[in-house]
């Protein structure tokens, strides 16, 4: 995997010190974004510096005792990117490889995604550097309380509001609202989304990230004269996203022909049975072993299998400058956040391959997300029916602004999601000036 390290025009003191100077990791992939868009900026471009530091950095210890006795300590981060157009807003990761790099470049890119869908929110993203499959239910539950309360100082229902991420689910909401109400004294559903419905949840919002990508996917292809009826689909990471998403697109007539996951490649070139599959995964928590498919050992292979449309719905730094030729997908729909390297962004570019950038397409969930939180502030709730009629309105609104000024701009559908998002995160910063 190529690591970045400080890109050509971020002068060295703009990276922060507690980062590491030489290996910037996914931070430096946003940094370079957000270099890119700069020149496009006009006069806003000299409060751009305000993108390249995060406003808030929270780093907390997060002790328990486990139930053999012992105790143990976890690292744990709250990053508020930016808070210009509004309260701080981004999930949490579980997951034993998280970095301070990570979080903060997945809190900048909540910025520029809330932004770039205009949801009222600035941007902040918050993990824990642990592998929760460890972890029985009680440690699980003790963890997340005491994380709770640790970055409980800087979240709230109008200042920073968590959600699910990599790792973490409805559960984990659910444990994080009650911690959060208990010590203030009163029932504060709005300060997480990705709630259980029966604690103020959103009907549709378990479902949004990945119909998001399935909506923003068939915009796409249309605009490329692509069928997604017969479209050869190949994904990686089969969870909320992109099980979601791989449902959806079968469901729609599209053959879902190959599926990675951390463990395994499974293809069928006539198409797997998605909710088989779903099933196997169930029970046994990975593609592995699947046996409706044919699976794959050199896990490097899944990025050459042929198809039309790729849905890389992992993690971030998946598609690189070493794998990004072998690509042989029309579309790209970036249901992960930051899976794309910008120099294979360059190599896809050149190829002639669109690609729909996290940003708008795996919006879907945040936008469900501010639903969910508006719901819960008027205490009335919406159908299901009326939730994902608004979710594909304001995706294809989004895409469309994004598409039109890509073409007008002659830059990639990411550039032009950067500056229609920069751009009002910018202006906001203007309007409002420095304090004191
Ligand atoms: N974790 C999701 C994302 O990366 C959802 C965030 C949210 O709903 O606040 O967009």
């Amino acid at each position: 995997m190529s690591t970045p390290s400080v890109p050509s025009q971020v002068p060295h003191h703009v990276i922060p010190s507690y980062l590491n100077h030489d290996n910037l990791g996914p931070w430096g992939v946003y940094l370079e974004q957000i270099d890119r868009v700069t020149p496009h900026l006009g006069s806003l471009a000299r409060w751009v510096e305000t993108l390249k530091r995060p406003k808030r950095v929270l780093i907390v210890d997060v002790p328990i005792e486990r139930d053999d006795g012992s105790i143990a300590h976890f690292e744990g981060y709250r990053v508020q990117h930016n808070t210009s157009r509004g309260p701080g807003k981004g999930g949490v990761r579980f997951h034993q490889d998280v970095t301070l790099s990570e979080v903060m470049a997945l809190s900048g890119w909540m910025t520029v995604k809330n932004a770039a869908v205009n949801v009222p929110y600035g941007g902040a993203k918050g993990g824990i550097r642990v592998d929760p499959k460890t972890l029985s239910r009680g440690e699980l539950q003790r963890m997340t309380r005491r994380y709770t309360s640790e970055i409980g100082i800087i979240i709230g229902p109008n200042k920073d509001i968590p959600a699910p991420d990599v790792g973490t689910d409805s559960q984990i909401m659910a444990w994080m609202m009650d911690t959060y109400s208990m010590n203030q004294g009163s029932t504060a559903s709005g300060v997480v989304t990705g709630k259980p419905i029966s604690l103020g949840g959103s009907l549709g919002r378990n479902e949004a990230t990945g119909r998001g990508v399935f909506v923003v996917g068939c915009e796409a292809a249309s605009k490329l004269g692509l069928e997604i009826k017969g479209a050869r689909v190949i994904v990686q990471g089969f969870g909320n996203v992109g099980g979601i998403a791989a449902r959806l697109f079968a469901d729609a007539g599209a053959l879902i022909v190959g599926v990675q996951d951390h463990k395994s490649t499974v293809v069928r070139s006539s198409g797997l049975d998605v909710a088989a599959l779903q099933a196997h995964i169930t029970a046994t928590g990975s593609v592995a072993g699947f046996a409706g498919a044919d699976e794959i050992s050199d896990r490097s292979q899944f990025w050459g299998l042929d198809c039309d449309i790729l849905v890389p719905a992992a993690l971030e730094q998946q598609i690189t400058a070493e794998n990004a030729h072998r690509i042989r997908a029309k579309l790209i729909l970036e249901g992960a956040n930051g899976p794309t390297t910008p120099e294979a962004d360059d190599i896809l570019h050149d190829k002639g391959v669109l690609i729909v950038p996290d940003v708008i397409a795996n919006a879907g969930g945040v936008t469900v997300s501010y639903f969910e939180w508006v719901q819960d502030f008027s205490s009335f709730f919406w159908s299901e029916d009326e939730i994902n009629l608004r979710l594909t309105r304001l995706m294809r609104e989004a895409l469309a602004a994004v598409w039109q000024l890509s073409v007008e701009k002659k830059v990639s559908l990411r550039t032009a999601a950067f500056i229609v998002a920069c751009t009002r995160v910018l202006e906001a910063r203007e309007m409002r000036g420095l304090y004191p």
